[in-house]
């Protein structure tokens, strides 16, 4: 038998109405993830399944912890506070080209049996990530790295430029 799916909310047999679910996403989480660019974190789910009709449901999860990644700057380990809120409706479908996950709607087939929030939970950490992930004190990071690498790319910058501007010229 296969192993049992920790982030799996199984509803077939569920009563309608509100149910209740907690979820511990940790380390093992995101190792076990292929491709993921975040390996390390702490954080905790609450899931409030509401089973409105046998085919439609209404989710809203609470998603609160750190994940803690290198600092863009330093490269050294930095740990960003989460914080999300989310609503979401899953709604059961007959037909598999309907099936889909977009930000608010969820539409699974009817033949499933449970719904694996653990993608779920695992789009909202990356989407809700700081585009910069750096120290918020600057007086953290390894100063010097910075300095060099910031006039390292400014130095390319302005190279690429400098060619830029050699092929407008040449196109006037
Ligand atoms: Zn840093």
């Amino acid at each position: 038998m296969s192993q049992k799916n920790p982030f799996a909310i199984e509803f077939s047999a569920m009563p309608l109405g509100k149910h209740d679910f907690e979820f511990d996403i940790n380390n093992d989480f995101f190792e076990s993830l292929e491709f993921s660019p975040l390996e390390k974190g702490t954080l905790h789910a609450s899931v409030i399944f509401d089973k409105t009709q046998q085919q439609l449901f209404h989710v809203s999860l609470q998603i609160e912890g750190f994940v803690a990644v290198p600092c863009d700057r330093c490269n050294q380990e930095i740990e960003i506070p989460l914080e999300i809120d989310e609503t979401l409706v899953v709604k059961l479908t007959e037909h598999e080209d309907e099936c889909d996950l977009d930000e608010h709607i969820w539409v699974i087939m009817s033949s499933e049996h449970q719904l694996d929030l653990g993608h779920l939970f695992y789009e909202l950490i990356l989407t809700h990530l700081p585009i910069k992930k750096v120290h918020a004190n600057k007086k953290d990071c390894g100063v010097d790295i910075i300095t060099d690498l910031e006039h390292e790319q400014q130095k390319s910058e302005k190279k690429s430029d400098d060619r830029w501007n050699k092929l407008l010229d040449l196109l006037k």
